[in-house]
């Protein structure tokens, strides 16, 4: 495991993969995506809400054309992020696996692709579809907030091959304190979510009625 640094070719492209169900994205994610993209010297973010989220119930999940549409909204005043819809356009499951193959088809053998998620999802990575095929096409940052305890992410690196446990990097984003769990709480409770998401996610919450009887 690697802390955050950049990779030894810095000459290759650096693209990042930022996965996420996105329900709804926040300032955490985007502060995430921009760390990322400072520290790794990458060329640009995608942003890719998961369409259907294998590990979870589809009635816990908000339909994947809010989130979509949620990320576009975040996104669109940074020049170097941009949206795919790939998980979402595709049917059945997300799996990252597919995703990254997609992105490595679509920049080519020499660019260096990362995964930036969670650290709590990367130390899901195990039980994903083809877990292996993951680990060969692609690097992966591990978001998480100053203070989080990474011994569990370390007893999960101990585990891993040597090659695939220097594929993981650690990225410590203090505005990840913000949480989406804690989002759709304090908008079912009718509490504020202004400076927690951007502007426009915020009113579209507000419009389309978004997390208020869930
Ligand atoms: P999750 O289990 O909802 O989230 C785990 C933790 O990570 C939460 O604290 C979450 O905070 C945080 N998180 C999620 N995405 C993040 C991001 N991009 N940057 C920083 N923190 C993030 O995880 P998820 O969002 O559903 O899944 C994460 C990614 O792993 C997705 O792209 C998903 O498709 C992929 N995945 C793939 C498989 C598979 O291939 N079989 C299985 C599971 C997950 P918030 O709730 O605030 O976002």
């Amino acid at each position: 495991m690697k802390n955050h640094s950049t990779t030894d070719d810095d000459t290759s492209k650096a693209i990042g993969v930022m996965g996420g169900t996105f329900d709804p994205i926040h300032f955490g994610h985007l502060v995430t995506a921009e760390s990322a993209y400072e520290s790794f010297s990458l060329c640009e973010v995608v942003f890719v809400p998961a369409g259907d989220p294998p590990h979870k119930e589809p009635k816990a999940v908000t339909d994947a054309e809010h989130r979509l549409e949620m990320t576009r909204l975040a996104t669109e005043d940074n020049p170097h992020f941009c949206v795919s819809s790939v998980e979402v356009a595709r049917e059945g499951h997300s799996y990252t696996v597919d995703t990254m193959r997609h992105f490595r088809e679509k920049y080519g053998a020499e660019a260096e692709l990362y995964f930036i998620t969670g650290v709590d999802a990367i130390l899901q990575i195990p039980s994903w579809n083809n877990a292996e095929g993951v680990f060969e096409v692609c690097r992966f940052i591990a978001a998480t907030r100053p203070g989080y305890s990474l011994s569990e992410l370390m007893q999960f690196t101990e585990q891993l091959q040597p090659e695939y446990r220097d594929r993981i990097h650690v990225l410590e984003v203090p505005a990840l304190a913000i949480s989406s769990t804690d989002l759709r709480r304090r908008v079912r409770e009718g509490q504020s979510i202004k400076y927690l998401v951007p502007e426009p996610v915020q009113r579209y919450i507000e419009c389309t009625g978004l997390y208020r009887d869930i």
